[in-house]
């Protein structure tokens, strides 16, 4: 007997009619859906009219689920997987099931359509020739803080999964770690009633966040600009500033605390006082 397939199929972001025929086709016609949350998948499958059998695969069981699914697409039936919204394994499970099937000679497909990543990008008005999917940063602000500073000399543009709950403290990070005046955009509620899109200096943006509540409720995706390729000119006085700061803590901390007085972007007092350290050598 054949082997069964393994259809990797996105569902709706927000709009149930966010999905393709194909998509409707694949998951009428498989044995079994794989879904991260059965009863939240349930309701998109009701509205359909799909009653194809689901089977749970999260986070937590993925690894156990592999056995099963490969059980089953040997003996012929094919699967589709898909997660909560969107495109699986996309800041959702799927990764490891789609190695160790592939590993298991298991055809797998694609069944493309929504991604809250991209379709942000289509609507951010930011570069798009070049972005860097960063998904979600970590909750603590120290390593949240610390990941942004790996990314300070990034050039595409930054693509970020948030919650709720921590957008304006991820929102102040990116101003006090890549500037105050990097331009972002912050793309909620994506294919819903209160779709936003809402661009300009980190520090605006912030301020916007704040203003009102509701901006601060929904589902978001934050885009950040690259980095400039040139970094801007450091004037005398904050370089005075930071030589002082940095006799007192060191040197990363100290850029963080001149670029939280002066609104200059971090990287570029780091680039400014590493020349500086090099011209006294
Ligand atoms: N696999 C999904 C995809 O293809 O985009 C992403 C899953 S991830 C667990 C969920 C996150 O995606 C949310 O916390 C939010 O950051 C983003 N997201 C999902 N739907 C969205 C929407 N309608 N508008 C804005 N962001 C959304």
């Amino acid at each position: 007997m054949a082997t069964g397939i393994l259809y990797i199929v996105a569902t709706p972001i927000g709009n149930l009619n966010d999905i393709t025929l194909r998509a409707l086709e694949v998951l009428r016609q498989v044995a079994v859906i794989a879904a991260e949350d059965t009863r939240h998948s349930k309701k998109l499958l009701d509205h359909y009219g799909i009653e194809t059998p689901l089977m749970s695969v999260h986070d937590h069981n993925e690894a156990d689920q592999v056995g099963a699914l490969q059980t089953r697409l040997q003996n012929g039936e094919s699967v589709a997987l898909i997660s909560d919204a969107g495109t699986p394994l996309i800041s959702d499970p799927g990764f490891r099931v789609v190695r160790a099937l592939q590993q298991a000679e298991v055809e797998v497909v694609a069944v493309p359509g929504p991604c809250a990543a991209i379709a942000a990008l289509s609507i951010a008005g930011l570069p798009t020739d070049r972005f860097l999917f960063v998904g979600f940063l970590p909750t603590k602000q120290q390593a949240r803080r610390s990941a942004l500073e790996a990314l300070l000399q990034e050039r595409g543009t930054l693509v970020l999964y948030e919650s709720p709950k921590r957008i304006k403290s991820t929102l102040e990070d990116v101003a006090s770690v890549l500037g105050q005046q990097r331009e972002v955009a912050v793309v909620k509620e994506i294919t819903k009633a209160y779709e936003t899109v809402r661009r300009g200096a980190a520090l605006d943006v912030l301020d916007w966040l704040q203003q009102d509540q509701h901006h601060c409720r929904g589902e978001f995706v934050l885009l950040v600009a690259g980095a400039p390729e040139s970094l801007p000119a450091i004037d005398p006085a904050a370089l005075r500033a930071l030589r002082l700061a940095a006799e007192y803590m060191p040197l990363k901390k100290a850029c963080g605390v001149v670029a939280e007085i002066t609104g200059l972007p971090k990287n570029a007092l780091y680039e400014a006082a590493l020349a500086d350290n090099a011209d006294k050598a």
